[in-house]
């Protein structure tokens, strides 16, 4: 009995050592597995700041590329507004055969230049992901029409017929981007008219499906001219590439336009496609989605826009540039405006204060004061006022800081005497 009772022990002791042996094996394995998750969780805390870090390094650079960009665009821009402006002076002057040529060529390279760092200032924007589709109240049609209005003279200067396909089943009155959609057409119809020789440059809007609240709209531009080799018909749409190596030279541009549009297609949801058949002509297209807009008033602001100044306006300019001075001096005086000129905010001021004008048109960085500081001033007293802001950034964000200022309108320059115009007849 005894003897079984010692083995009985035995067996206990050594089940208990075992338990032991294991409670410390299982406690080593806790601690290990503590300690790996410990590092663990330090490695990701340590990996988390570091990338933190590199965002927050990557934010800042994007940051300085877009200062930098803003920056170096309004110092070139400036000087280039002055020269396009005076080419517009000059034009209006008796010139012989040979400076005519002279002037149109330094007014299509200042042209050029300016296209080239609007066009460099919305890839970047774009990139950045600071362009985002703002849906508005629109006429299809209004639309439509305004945008062959801008290609009339340099389509008939070409002898090639600009048409309009307007699908009559189209609800006209819709909401849209008109500021992204119009940026797409005009690449594509500015392509059209450049790469096209003879015959016609179709812009065709065409109704694809209706719904109870939108419609899809597809809007094409078809060419009759050179065509795109097929296999290029993708890599036109990247960064600075054209179809042959020679068309830089032959027919200018930058390799922009059409990765642009693609870009701000994509931010309005849609696709932009090309077909092409070489030595006959190129078709674009891209679909849209568009809501109804039912609410809209009958008068659309393009057609109150008449170009004609039907009344005597008195008109207030505030612009610190001697060759932009000269420019709208030199408009206003051919159209019969009357005005007052200011150099600075200040000046601006108290000009504003003596006299009664009917509108203000406002340069937005001036020495002394500036036109933003100016534009407080004003709305201090006067909230009707139109308070124009002429300025050489056309970045949306600046257009919407602008307007939280109290500006009533923006205009970017360089601007036509024409836009001017139909600036001053639609106030
Ligand atoms: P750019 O016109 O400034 O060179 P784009 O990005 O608008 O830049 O066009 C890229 C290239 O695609 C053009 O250089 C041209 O080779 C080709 N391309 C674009 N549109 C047309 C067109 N309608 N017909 C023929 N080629 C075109």
């Amino acid at each position: 009995m005894s003897k079984q009772i010692e083995l009985l022990t035995r067996k206990v002791n050594r089940l208990n050592r075992a338990r032991l042996s294991a409670e410390a094996i299982l406690e080593q394995k806790s601690l290990e597995l503590w300690e790996a998750k410990e590092k663990l969780e330090e490695k990701v805390l340590l990996r988390t700041h570091e990338l933190q870090a590199a965002k927050e390094r990557a934010e800042r650079a994007q940051k300085a590329e877009q200062l930098f960009l803003a920056n170096m665009s309004h110092e070139i821009r400036t000087p280039l507004n002055a020269i396009i402006g005076m080419t517009h002076l000059l034009e209006s002057t008796t010139l012989d055969e040979s400076q005519s040529s002279y002037l149109n060529t330094l007014k299509s390279s200042a042209q050029l230049l300016i296209n080239l760092i609007s066009d460099i200032l919305d890839i970047s924007k774009i990139d950045s992901g600071k362009v985002e589709a703002i849906p508005e109240s629109a006429n299809l049609r209004t639309l439509a029409g305004d945008l062959l209005e801008i290609f009339s003279r340099p389509s008939e200067e070409k002898g090639i017929n600009l048409l309009l396909n307007f699908d009559s089943e189209i609800d006209e009155k819709i909401l849209l981007d008109k500021k992204l959609t119009s940026q797409i057409l005009v690449n594509l119809l500015s392509n059209g008219i450049k790469f096209t020789h003879k015959g016609a440059v179709t812009l065709s809007i065409d109704l694809i499906e209706k719904t109870k609240n939108s419609q899809s709209v597809r809007f094409t531009v078809v060419d009759t001219g050179i065509g795109i080799p097929s296999d290029k018909l993708e890599s036109i749409f990247e960064d600075f590439s054209q179809a042959e190596n020679n068309t830089d030279r032959k027919y200018g541009g930058t390799g922009l336009g059409l990765s642009i549009a693609r870009k701000l297609a994509l931010i309005l949801g849609s696709q932009l496609i090309a077909t092409s058949e070489l030595g006959e002509g190129s078709s674009f297209s891209f679909t849209l989605s568009v809501p109804y807009d039912h609410m809209q008033s009958p008068t659309s602001l393009s057609q109150s826009a008449s170009a004609t100044l039907d009344r005597q306006l008195y008109v207030l300019v505030a612009e610190d540039n001697e060759m932009n001075q000269m420019y709208i001096q030199t408009l206003l005086d051919k159209w019969k405006v009357s005005y007052d000129l200011a150099v600075n905010g200040s000046e601006a001021l108290s000009l504003y204060q003596q006299n009664k004008y009917d509108l203000v048109l406002m340069d937005c960085q001036m020495p002394v004061m500036d036109g933003y500081e100016a534009t407080m001033e004003i709305r201090k007293t006067d909230s009707d006022i139109p308070i124009i802001a002429l300025t050489a950034s056309s970045m949306r964000e600046d257009r919407e800081a602008a307007l939280r200022q109290g500006f009533t309108d923006f205009m970017t320059k360089p601007f036509t005497p024409q836009k001017l115009k139909e600036l001053l007849a639609s106030y």
